[in-house]
């Protein structure tokens, strides 16, 4: 491996990891940020005499939706020692409401006070912040002075900078280190392919053995079946003021009784829709799922690969390895400009998972790194890009939810695509990453999940009175 392609990527733990939802970086990344805070902040209370607070402070994009991601309640389980692994047998809101009526959190012995309804603050006004994810986590003495802060960024797909989580600085010094083609050259003069490429990223650079990276990957794969299954069997409306009434069950229904359009529209496409819908739904409504590579997008690769192995028979090693390509695709998405929807609109997570998907699903019908994952890869991002993020009543729903259809369709698509394509693609996926990291810096703020934009607005859809049947 040369010099140039040692700079770090983000591991297959960081991009595919056990998350719950409705957002990796509403929800999943505050917890972990306030989590870390609060064992800094028992330690800073040590022999004081008690009457100490924490204050936690949202800023930018977290202000403007943090209350449909749920990123108070997620603040509340974190600092009461959560995290998403402890969450998968026990409600956030029933965690949250835990904290909410003690009054007060407990960490390694130490009380601090913590009102849920008034030591959170949504604070829609600051300018110029160096993240448009930025939280602030203050331990206050009983006068209301600091005795510590910490400021925390929650950069996409539930990685948090700050505190002891590491350095913003670290991130944007990294950026625009690694291309896809640099591996792909690497690849060749080494003689692997991309699955062991990554591989030896994860042994040089995370330190994870090959049988750690099997067992997360066997985690992982388990972890979005059982979000699927979950998802196609529930029934109900989901939380929040439009009571969505959640589709993937009646779909799935619909779709077994083979009604006559299938015979004219492919039945492939169909199902990963139903499939993408039912882990999008389970996400919606607060449920486990994984990031791939955020919690907004996590029906997409699931649905994908779940419609391959149907009609493939993909063994569960074959899936593990389509994995692996999906988590390298989204780590150079990540380094190279950014999987958040705060910070590129939903091009960046919509757009990524179908990347993502589009490079597996390529690898799993057989095509070659350069000929086909890296062209499915591009033309899926492709035709994302300018994608906003405009999440109505900032709830992760509506556009959210189809948009997960819609990506694992157009996946399959470029996965076909690709296969069946010849000669030169003229247009890399490198080419499409910074055109996707620039056009969403150009992207106006409103368009960047703080709901001030687009679908948010509709003023039929933002009527708390309206329930919505689709
Ligand atoms: S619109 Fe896209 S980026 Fe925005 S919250 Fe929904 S899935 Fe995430």
């Amino acid at each position: 491996m040369t010099e140039r392609l040692r700079v770090r990527l983000p591991s297959v733990f960081e991009i595919l990891k056990p998350a719950v939802g409705p957002s990796s970086s509403h929800t999943l990344g505050p917890m972990l940020a306030a989590r870390d805070f609060a064992k800094a902040a028992a330690a800073a209370v040590g022999c004081r005499r008690g009457g100490e607070r924490i204050r936690v402070t949202l800023y930018g994009s977290l202000a403007f939706t943090g209350r449909g991601h749920l990123t108070d309640l997620a603040v509340a389980a974190g600092l009461a020692g959560y995290g998403p692994r402890e969450l998968a047998s026990r409600s956030l809101g029933a965690v949250a409401q835990a904290v909410r009526d003690a009054g007060h959190i407990q960490v390694d012995g130490r009380e601090m006070l913590f009102d849920l309804d008034r030591d959170v603050v949504f604070d829609v006004d600051a300018e110029n912040l160096p993240h448009p994810n930025t939280m602030r986590l203050s331990l206050l003495d009983p006068g209301g002075a600091a005795v510590i802060e910490e400021t925390y960024y929650s950069v996409g797909g539930g990685r948090v900078l700050g505190g002891g989580l590491g350095e913003l600085r670290e991130r944007q010094n990294s950026s625009g280190a690694i291309s896809m083609s640099q591996v792909l050259t690497e690849c060749e003069r080494s003689g692997i392919d991309l699955v062991e490429y990554a591989y030896r990223i994860e042994e040089t650079q995370h330190g994870h053995t090959r049988a750690e990276v099997d067992a997360h990957l066997d985690e992982i794969w388990g972890l979005m079946q059982q979000a699927m299954e979950r998802g196609l069997t529930a029934e109900g409306t989901l939380p929040g003021f439009m009571h969505l009434e959640r589709r993937a069950h009646g779909l799935y229904a619909r779709f077994l009784e083979a009604l006559p359009h299938f015979d004219i529209l492919s039945a492939e496409a169909s199902l990963a829709s139903i499939y993408a819908i039912a882990v999008a739904e389970e996400n919606a409504a607060g449920g486990a799922v994984v990031t791939a590579p955020t919690c907004g997008s996590c029906g997409v690769l699931p649905a994908c690969l779940r419609v391959v192995q149907e009609k493939l028979g993909s063994s569960d090693a074959a899936i593990r390895r389509a994995l692996l390509v999906a988590e390298l695709i989204g780590a150079m998405i990540a380094t190279n400009a950014s999987i958040s929807g705060a910070e590129v609109g939903c091009q960046g997570e919509i757009g990524a998972a179908s990347a993502m998907s589009a490079g597996a699903v390529c690898l799993l019908l057989g095509g070659s790194a350069r000929d086909q994952v890296d062209r499915a890869a591009e033309s899926a991002l492709e035709h994302y890009l300018g994608l906003t993020c405009d999440p109505v009543g900032g709830l992760v729903q509506i556009p959210c939810i189809e948009r997960n259809a819609a990506g694992a369709v157009s996946a399959l698509h470029a996965a076909s695509l690709a296969m069946i394509s010849g000669g030169v693609d003229r247009v890399s996926f490198d080419d499409v990453v910074e055109a996707m990291h620039k056009t969403g810096l150009d992207l106006d703020a409103r368009y960047k999940e703080t709901a001030r934009g687009g679908l948010a607005v509709d003023p039929d859809l933002c009527d708390p009175g309206a329930a919505r049947h689709r």
